[in-house]
């Protein structure tokens, strides 16, 4: 099973990237779009994000065989409401949600009866909107599927095609435990870097200027991450709830062992610590994940992302 016409609902920095990327891996498929923001749809012309692109959501998925909505995750349900009816029969339905339980479930009672295999490419920056996307995001990132218990394998194997086309290495896993292991690698990470960036901006004595100045000392990395987009991290952390509660549990038992450790002066626990996590960091240049160079490869004037 493959697809001859992909709808792409959400034209941002995710559906862009999916836009642009099908017409450079897939030529023979033909890419329809739809944003619920004009301004956003003219854009997306102009950069030819998709080969066609609609005022209605409904004229977007007519005729598709892959209709998959980019928006944010407490948008899913709204926007799959608005295509209920439109869609062929026999097409699949996905997305690219960033929490896969809750998402699942709007997209369900949005479109009963649909064939629904959400996915979610592990892939992104912290830029938004439709000047985002590139069509090279998806390259050598995972994107893990999620299917509903019962899914027929093929639709799976379709979804998963699809992603391997755009670069990408797929993985199969439950809802749940995507929801669990995304909580710690990218929910949790960006709870702390919302928080540190906050607290050093509150910080009385330590003044803006020299905030930024000496960002380099880690800082620096930790404002890329929390200037994520508000409204996509807001709804990740309400629909992913229960799972980044119990990983900021976790989190928080270790952060107060560690600061017992400096408190007493434990050193050999703090080197251990930070032994056993150096390793971490090893594994994922290791897998291609990351780049290896000193200060993640920045030179003086630009991040490794450019
Ligand atoms: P984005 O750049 O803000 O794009 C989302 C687009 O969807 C916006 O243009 C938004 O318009 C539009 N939209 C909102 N509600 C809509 C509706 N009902 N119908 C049609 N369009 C609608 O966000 P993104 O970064 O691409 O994220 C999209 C999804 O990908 C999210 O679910 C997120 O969890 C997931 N994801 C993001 C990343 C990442 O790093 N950013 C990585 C993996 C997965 P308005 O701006 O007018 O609301």
């Amino acid at each position: 099973m493959s697809f001859d016409r992909v709808a792409i609902i959400g034209l941002g920095l995710l559906g862009g990237s999916i836009g642009l990327a099908v017409q450079d891996a897939l030529p023979g498929v033909v890419t329809t779009g739809y944003d619920a923001d004009a301004a956003t749809r003219t854009r997306a012309r102009e950069r030819g994000l998709c080969a066609h692109i609609f005022d209605s959501a409904a004229e977007a998925v007519r005729d598709a065989d892959l209709v998959i909505f980019c928006v944010p995750v407490g948008a899913m349900g709204a926007a799959a409401g608005e295509v209920a009816g439109a869609i062929k029969p026999g097409a699949i339905v996905s997305d690219v949600g960033s929490s896969k339980e809750s998402v699942a479930k709007a997209l369900a009672e949005a479109l009963p009866g649909a064939t629904i295999i959400p996915a979610h490419p592990v892939a992104g920056t912290e830029n938004s909107g439709p000047d985002a996307g590139f069509a090279s995001l998806f390259r050598n990132r995972w994107c893990i599927v999620t299917p509903p218990e019962g899914a027929a394998p093929d639709h799976v194997e379709a979804v998963s095609a699809f992603w391997s086309a755009l670069g990408a290495n797929v993985e199969v896993m439950t809802p749940q435990h995507h929801d669990l292991v995304l909580a710690v690698t990218s929910h949790l990470p960006h709870l702390i870097a919302y928080t540190i960036v906050g607290t050093a901006s509150d910080l009385e004595g330590v003044t803006q200027s020299e905030v930024i100045k000496y960002s380099a000392g880690g800082f620096r990395d930790f404002t890329r991450i929390a200037a994520s987009d508000p409204t996509m991290w807001r709804d990740v952390f309400l629909s992913n709830k229960d799972a980044v509660l119990e990983m900021l549990q976790r989190f928080s038992e270790d952060l107060t062992a560690l600061q017992r450790a400096i408190r007493v002066g434990d050193g050999a626990q703090l080197f251990d610590h930070f032994t056993r996590t150096r390793a971490i960091r090893r594994s994922i240049i290791e897998l291609g994940q990351d780049d290896a160079r000193p200060d993640f490869g920045r030179s003086d004037h630009g991040s490794a992302e450019s």
